[in-house]
């Protein structure tokens, strides 16, 4: 049977209780074939993904069962090399939360982007010892910010932590990472003369309690598609000012439902293909 993919939508949606299901969750394995990056970082999908080893050394992947830890393979090399990195230093267990699902795409719920399999998710906390499975099942998150969000908790806040940041930042592969705008600040001011990668370290509000790091886009993936080259200089600025003068809470005002974009057409193919495959 031939649809397109709205009625692949539509069927995904019958199918779950969730009003906000998307198709991207009924794909349950990888889409075999040479790893590509497809699309936007918000509006893409991944063929060839590959999924984290449940079982590392020097990090754990939390909530497995939502089934988030896939990415490309450039991915997990860059969590095998931070996650080296680490171990070396004993800076405690890396704690990994949201990659991408097996084909990317859109989630159901949380965050728009983690779609292309270059995202992933490491909490601003580093555990001595190792996680119980109870515990990875339902991680205690660390708020690192202030109730006005203008500085970091300094009884929460750790050396290891602004030293993890700075490894992920400083990754070859990484182009930017999000972290709460307070967070950057302390990052800002504790850094010292070695100032280079924190140009990486990108303000965005929510993130007070993990960053979001985000890779290029592979050479070989050529329908991915690069966001804009971030700013010169530090951040440390204006900028950075300018986020913290903001204001914590927005008004009252109920923000509208975004709006989803169209997919690219390869993503579309794959979902149809993943349904005709039923
Ligand atoms: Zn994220």
């Amino acid at each position: 049977m031939k649809y397109g993919f709205l009625a692949a939508v539509m069927l995904a949606a019958s199918a779950f209780s969730v009003s906000a299901a998307t198709p991207w969750q009924q794909v349950k394995e990888p889409v075999p074939g040479a790893a590509q990056a497809i699309g936007g970082f918000s509006n893409g999908c991944i063929i060839g993904a590959q999924p984290l080893p449940l079982k590392g050394d020097g990090y754990q992947v939390m909530r497995t069962e939502k089934r988030r830890y896939f990415g490309h393979p450039d991915l997990l090399n860059f969590i095998d090399r931070l996650t080296q990195k680490t171990q070396a230093q004993s800076l405690g267990v890396v704690l990994i939360g949201d990659m991408g699902m097996p084909a990317g795409g859109r989630f159901a719920t949380g965050h728009a982007s983690h779609q292309s399999g270059l995202d992933v998710d490491i909490w601003l906390q580093l555990p001595a010892s190792r996680w119980s499975s109870a515990q990875l099942k339902s991680p205690r998150a660390i708020d690192l910010v202030s109730g006005d969000g203008k500085s970091v908790v300094e009884s929460l806040w750790s050396a290891e932590v602004a030293e993890l940041v700075k490894l992920a930042a400083s990754d070859r592969d990484v182009t930017r990472l999000f972290v709460h705008p307070a967070i950057k600040q302390k990052l800002c001011q504790t850094a010292g003369t070695d100032r280079t990668w924190l140009r990486k370290v990108r303000p965005w509000f929510g993130h007070r309690a993990h960053m979001h790091v985000r890779l290029r886009c592979p050479a070989d993936s050529l329908e991915c598609e690069e966001q804009a080259a971030i700013p010169a200089g530090d951040g440390c600025g204006a900028e950075l000012t300018s986020w913290l003068e903001a204001p914590a809470k927005l008004p009252n005002a109920k923000p509208k439902p975004p709006v989803i974009p169209e997919p690219p057409a390869s993503c579309k193919a794959l979902i149809v293909n993943n349904f005709k495959a039923k």
